[in-house]
């Protein structure tokens, strides 16, 4: 099935990004948010990623204009999903949240249309489930910043059609991703590990190993990540980690995925990372800064 256009449900980090790269496939794309704030941001985030393209010279204002008109807002979601071919959901990684938006999707699309959850690490066999038709579910896990980030997850449950898998690596290519195709297990093949991983930082932090930016630098310069776990998790959200922390603790009955007290605490404060200007760092500038951290 070809993909000619698209709604997104949530105009945050993520949902903003993928409704921009389906924009800039060509494709007729509906943007929703419960929240008109959510949604002036996500237009927002948007307008201002295209405008630096132009400024840089990667982007012209033709295009700027082509890809625009692509885009649609929409604070009513029936109308968003009514009559596209695919749509991604990018809402908070809320089991019951996803689940409730799912039924009113599979009550409010087509029954060719493909539905895709940009899910971190809850069950895609859930979520499918609550749609009533889980043929046509799949998760879409895309990365931050999904303009630039060249992956796409896409995760299967036993239920999941080849076709709707098919449909999914085409719509892949057409945004210029690579796409590779894992299993329906808690954390997929990446958030498990990026997790972990960053969680585990957290505690070296808390426990005073070494300054934010030297956790960091040791494994940009020894281990060639391209970015330090605590910068890593503040761009994705610190929340965001936390939820993904909880819920593997949850399916695997695991304590170890708890989140650390630091973690919590910051979430608790607000500094939920970049988003906010204050994560581990303080980003007010623009980049990473060290800041003090709640005791
Ligand atoms: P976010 O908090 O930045 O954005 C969520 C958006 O959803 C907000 O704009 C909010 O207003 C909106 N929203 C809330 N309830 C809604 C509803 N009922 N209907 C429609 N919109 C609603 O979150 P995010 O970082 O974009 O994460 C979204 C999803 O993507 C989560 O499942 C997360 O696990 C996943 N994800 C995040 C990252 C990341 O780096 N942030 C990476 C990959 C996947």
């Amino acid at each position: 099935m070809e993909i000619n256009s698209v709604a997104v449900i949530g105009a945050g980090t993520m949902g903003a990004g993928i409704a921009q790269i389906c924009a800039q496939s060509g494709w007729k794309t509906n943007l929703f948010d419960a929240y008109p704030e959510g949604l002036e941001k996500g237009l927002k985030a948007i307008d201002t990623f295209w405008d630096k393209g132009i400024a840089r010279g990667k982007t012209t204002p033709e295009q700027k204009t082509e890809w625009s008109a692509n885009l649609h807002q929409f604070t009513d979601l029936k109308m968003a999903v009514e009559d596209v071919d695919m749509v991604i959901e990018a809402v908070p990684e809320i089991m019951e949240l996803k689940c409730s938006i799912f039924e009113s999707l599979g009550n409010m699309t087509r029954n060719d249309c493909i539905l895709g959850t940009n899910t971190s690490s809850l069950s895609i066999a859930e979520i499918a489930n609550a749609s009533g038709r889980p043929k046509k579910v799949i998760g879409m896990h895309f990365f931050n910043p999904v303009p630039i980030m060249k992956l796409l997850e896409l995760v299967k449950h036993d239920n999941c059609s080849k076709d709707t898998i098919s449909a999914a690596q085409m719509a892949g290519d057409k945004m210029g991703k690579t796409t590779i195709l894992v299993n329906d297990v808690p954390g997929f093949a990446t958030s498990r590990l990026g997790v972990v991983l960053g969680n585990e930082a957290i505690r070296m932090l808390a426990d005073g190993v070494a300054s934010a930016k030297d956790i960091d630098t040791a494994m940009v310069l020894g281990y060639k990540h391209p970015m330090g776990p605590l910068a890593l998790t503040d761009l994705v959200g610190l929340d965001v980690r936390r939820d993904i922390l909880l819920n593997l603790k949850q399916s695997f009955n695991d304590d170890s995925y708890t989140p650390h007290p630091l973690l919590e605490k910051l979430v608790s404060e607000g500094r939920l990372g970049k988003k906010t200007g204050m994560g581990i760092y303080d980003w007010s500038s623009g980049s990473a800064e060290e800041t003090d951290l709640p005791k």
